[in-house]
């Protein structure tokens, strides 16, 4: 995404400073400063904010206290008092209940010692997450009865650090997920982007499809649930909020990431600005872009080890060949299981035709026959 956030700015003009500790980041390929030190190195942080002059993130577990060190001298969108509450599930949920928006009934955990019985007060089936650091569904757990509560709590009382925090979710019996992008500047002014259907694979996002297969007056709901929770937030930048959609047709929060979402990687080529052209005129407090949809479109993640099934030629020439088709590859040095590769956008005059294509790519990736 960093990589995706420095073409936007270098197409504006601007010159784009990156850090990133991995030094095999793709951003830093296409940067005009790249910065691979650690965010603990105090030299590092000197000079990066002697060069910038406003800085924004794509990544929501930076620390605090560099984005606080940087505030000093430069605008940091969104600032660390926002970020510092959604790094924190426990602090992001409960600004949100504080704040009257819907959220799935939670419990905090400071000590493994209590999960059997916090659990049990939250009912079964729930999830437990740690607090801070999970993403992509890592540090979660599903629990389904007290004995698989009981040899949670047995695990985590040998592994976890005395400062570990944990939050206890209700586990909820979702139809749909979906999620809305929403831009804020620094004057107030705002865009919101189409309702986004996801779907996950083992908690990594695997496609998303716009415009979501809902009534309208649920998108318009979903919509307006975001915007009023950005505006609770009162921040710059570019905003996900990801919400269940409940069997009573209800929808829940699940949680915001004050960044552009992989669930909205469908805008680089189905919309008329980008969420990260939005990011970059956000942070440097141009006018805010356009937030149509130029077509329906359907995105799937290619992860961990679809990238060489898609890269070889046999899958390559036929992918490319489909009406609508955008590949996106990120230039990630090295494959793993779970890691984001790249992603296909297919566009199409109609939103099924578009899933379709989808589903296909998906079948032959997971080695389905097509017929
Ligand atoms: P998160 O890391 O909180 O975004 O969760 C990752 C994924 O886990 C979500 O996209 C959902 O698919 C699932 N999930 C998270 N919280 C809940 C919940 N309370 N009930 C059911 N599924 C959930």
């Amino acid at each position: 995404m960093g990589a995706m956030f420095v073409m936007a700015a270098r197409r504006l003009g601007y010159r784009v400073a990156v850090w990133d500790p991995d030094p095999d980041a793709p951003a830093h390929t296409i940067a005009h400063r790249s910065f691979s030190r650690p965010f603990t190195d105090c030299d590092a942080l000197k000079q990066f904010g002697s060069v910038v002059s406003a800085v924004t993130y794509e990544w929501e577990n930076i620390p605090v206290s560099v984005v606080e060190a940087l505030e000093q001298s430069v605008p940091v969108r969104p600032g660390s008092a926002i970020l510092r509450v959604l790094q924190n599930r426990l602090d992001h949920k409960s600004f949100l209940a504080e704040h009257g928006f819907p959220v799935s009934p939670f419990l905090a955990l400071s000590h493994p010692k209590e999960l059997t019985n916090t659990a049990a007060a939250i009912g079964f089936p729930c999830l437990c997450k740690a607090a801070t650091a999970g993403y992509d569904g890592k540090g979660q757990w599903r629990l389904s009865s007290a004995s698989e509560a009981a040899s949670l709590q047995e695990r985590l009382s040998q592994s976890a650090s005395s400062n570990d925090r944990w939050i206890i979710e209700q586990f909820l019996g979702f139809t749909k997920e979906v999620s809305v992008l929403v831009v804020r500047a620094a004057n107030g002014d705002r865009r919101v982007y189409p309702v986004a259907e996801n779907v996950h694979e083992a908690g990594i996002l695997r496609t998303t499809l716009v415009p979501a297969a809902i009534e309208p007056v649920i998108a318009e709901r979903a919509q307006a649930i975001a915007i009023a929770a950005v505006e609770a937030l009162n921040d710059v930048g570019v905003f996900c909020v990801e919400l269940f959609v409940m069997p009573d047709n209800a929808l829940v929060i699940n949680e915001i990431a004050p960044r552009p979402h992989n669930s909205g990687h469908y805008t680089l080529d189905a919309c008329t600005v980008s969420q990260f052209e939005q990011q970059v005129r956000a942070l440097c407090g141009l006018p805010l872009g356009e937030a149509r949809l130029l077509s329906p479109a359907a995105m799937i993640n290619l992860i961990g080890e679809d990238l060489p099934r898609v890269h070889s030629e046999e899958a390559l020439i036929p992918l490319l060949g489909v009406p609508g088709s955008k590949l996106h590859i990120y230039g990630k040095k090295s494959v793993r299981p779970g890691r984001k590769m790249g992603h296909v956008t297919f566009l199409a005059e109609q939103a099924g035709r578009a899933l379709n294509h989808v589903v296909s790519l998906q079948q032959s990736l997971s080695g389905v026959k097509q017929s």
